[in-house]
């Protein structure tokens, strides 16, 4: 079993059900023993596209998934919530990104870990937060990325 942290955005129709059913097919998955969600946030778009908001949150799984099986099966999440993508970064109905995988450090041509980006973004760090109070290397390395980010972007937590 390996902890992971996934980051979840959506900002093109009923953002809440996108995630929701990411969540719930997260859930459902036989590889999975636990899963937690974080808070939802009502997130600005970075990356310079014009779009609507996005509504990010983030989970932590214990599944029994390599990150490869992983990946594969969020990309099939996605696929079935009719993920369209027209703009690199632009608007789309749902994307799940691998942010952390166990302690794992890897660069492949479909998989790099931790996520490259995430060091950059606010928020996919704050979600992620949230829940690596448990997990010291994710926790520290997560405070650490949010004390020097260079991303100033509002981010607005729901409860
Ligand atoms: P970004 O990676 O900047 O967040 P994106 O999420 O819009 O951009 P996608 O089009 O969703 O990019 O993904 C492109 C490819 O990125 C995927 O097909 C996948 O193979 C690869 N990829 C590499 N590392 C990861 C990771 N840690 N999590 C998810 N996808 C990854
Ligand atoms: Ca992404
Ligand atoms: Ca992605």
């Amino acid at each position: 079993m390996t902890i992971a942290y996934l980051s979840l955005g959506s900002n093109v129709g009923n953002r809440r059900r996108h995630l929701l059913y990411a969540i719930s097919r997260l859930r459902a998955d036989v590889a999975t023993k636990e899963l937690q969600v974080a808070s939802f946030y009502i997130t600005e778009p970075v990356g310079g596209v014009v779009q609507d908001n996005f509504l990010n949150t983030a989970v932590r799984l214990d599944t029994k998934r390599s990150a490869e099986s992983l990946l594969t099966f969020i990309h099939q999440i996605e696929q079935q919530q009719h993920r369209h993508r027209f703009i690199h970064w632009g608007p789309r109905t749902l994307d799940l990104d691998i942010i952390f995988y166990g302690d794992v450090q890897m660069q492949t041509e479909t998989l790099t870990i931790p996520h490259p980006e995430a060091k950059n973004r606010r928020f996919v760090l704050t979600p992620i937060a949230e829940l690596a109070t448990d997990t010291e290397s994710v926790s520290q390395q997560v405070q650490a990325w949010l004390a020097v980010t260079p991303d100033q972007t509002k981010i607005i937590k729901l409860v």
